[in-house]
Parts: C-alpha cells; sequence; structure tokens
C-alpha cells in the first residue's frame, strides 16, 4: 500500500485539529521539517502550509532563505537547541525562536538583535519534566528566567515551549505548561507532536509541532 502523500497527512491534520479545539482556541500547525528535503517543504507549501520547525540553524540556513523569495508569507521557527554563537544568524533567520532556555543566551539574543535591527519572537522552553539530558530551564528557576526575558524583550517574549518525558502521561507536563503561561499572561503554548498533539490541544495548546506525521518518518 502506497503511504500518503503530505497533502494528505495535511487535510487529515487539519481536520483533526479543527475538530478538537475549543471555541475561541486557534491552533497553530507547525510543520516539522528536519532532515526532510526542499521538495518536501516546497510539497507543504504548495497546500498551503507556511509555518515549519527546524532545529538546527545551518540545516534551516541552507533549506529556508530561497523559499522566501516566493513566500513572503514563510513563518519559520526554530525548535532546537541554540548556541549563543550561532544567535545573530538565527535572529537573521526565524521568525520564531522556541528554546530561549539560559540566561546567557538572553544576553546574546539581545545583542544579535541590536545589530540585525530585527527581533524575532520569542518562547521560553521549559525542562518541563527537570530531565538532566534535555534542555529548557529547569522548573524551578522558570518563573524568575521569564520575568528576566519579559524584561529585556517586552511584548517579544510570546509565551513558552515544552516537550514532556517520553513514555510518561504528556497530560500533566502540558497542563503545567499552559498553567505557567496563563500565570504570567503568556498567549503562545507550543506543546504536542506527532504522537501528542490531541492531549495537547486539549490541555490548551496553541501550537503543535508535528513532524513524522506529515513527512513521514525520519
Ligand atoms: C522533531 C521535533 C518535533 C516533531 O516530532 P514528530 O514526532 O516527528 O512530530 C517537535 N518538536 C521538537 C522540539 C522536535 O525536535
Amino acid at each position: 500500500m502506497q503511504s500518503p502523500s503530505i497533502a494528505e497527512n495535511l487535510a487529515a491534520l487539519r481536520a483533526r485539529i479543527t475538530s478538537l479545539s475549543r471555541f475561541g482556541q486557534h491552533v497553530t500547525l507547525i510543520a516539522v521539517s528536519k532532515t526532510k528535503s526542499t521538495e518536501a517543504v516546497m510539497e507543504a507549501l504548495s497546500c498551503g502550509q507556511m509555518a515549519f520547525g527546524e532545529n538546527r540553524v545551518q540545516e534551516a540556513a541552507a533549506k529556508f532563505p530561497p523559499l522566501r523569495a516566493t513566500h513572503p508569507e514563510l513563518d519559520l521557527h526554530l525548535i532546537g537547541p541554540l548556541q549563543t554563537n550561532k544567535a545573530r544568524e538565527a535572529v537573521q533567520l526565524f521568525d520564531m525562536i522556541e528554546t530561549l532556555d539560559r540566561p546567557r543566551l538572553i544576553d546574546a539574543l539581545a545583542a544579535a538583535a541590536e545589530r540585525e535591527g530585527r527581533l524575532p519572537r520569542l518562547l521560553v522552553q521549559i525542562n518541563i519534566g527537570d530531565e538532566p539530558q534535555k534542555s529548557g530551564i529547569p522548573r524551578a528557576e522558570a518563573d524568575r528566567f521569564i520575568q528576566d526575558c519579559r524584561a529585556r524583550f517586552g511584548d517579544s517574549l510570546a509565551g513558552l515551549m515544552a516537550i514532556p518525558p517520553l513514555g510518561l502521561d504528556p497530560m500533566p507536563y502540558f497542563r503545567e505548561l499552559v498553567a505557567r503561561a496563563d500565570q504570567h499572561g503568556l498567549p503562545v503554548r507550543s506543546i504536542g507532536m506527532s504522537g501528542d498533539f490531541e492531549a495537547a490541544i486539549e490541555a490548551g495548546a496553541t501550537q503543535v509541532r508535528v513532524g513524522s506525521a506529515i513527512f513521514g518518518s525520519r
């Protein structure tokens, strides 16, 4: 049996997202195109998909700038860890950086934004399961860090992002992320991937980051 096309996957996902969203809840689908070809991205673009997620600056830099020329509505998200020495390139390239997770990155991004005259929208990534191997600001430091980011970036700090621990029920983690966003008055909640986006929408996601359910396995 032939596997479904990118167009079919996108159509099915959009229908599912619409059916799960509650009144007044707008959920943006971020198509995670890491490791996938420019051709795959172009196929999604031709279906009207404009928001994409990449987890490496170099890979995004190779794929996306030529596509911007033809698709000015393109909305590119960095969803992987950012090294301070790549801050300037990231500020040039991305519309949203979802992985602001440590104080040194605040300074690096502020300096890069100053030089570039451009500041992407920003999300704080919280290490919502306090897992040692995962990036994200530790839970205990998150409130203070969010306040520092807000003081530095104002409304460009748009919300919070998290990846719950693998193999556990993600719902309590999603709910905590949404509660913290509420508490800080932050509108964007980036939670949910191919395997758990339905639970994330139920918890109050405003952005889901879906890769394999669109482009196939990596
Ligand atoms: C790869 C990745 C995704 C998408 O994962 P899928 O399971 O393929 O949907 C979402 N978020 C982040 C941070 C990722 O690195």
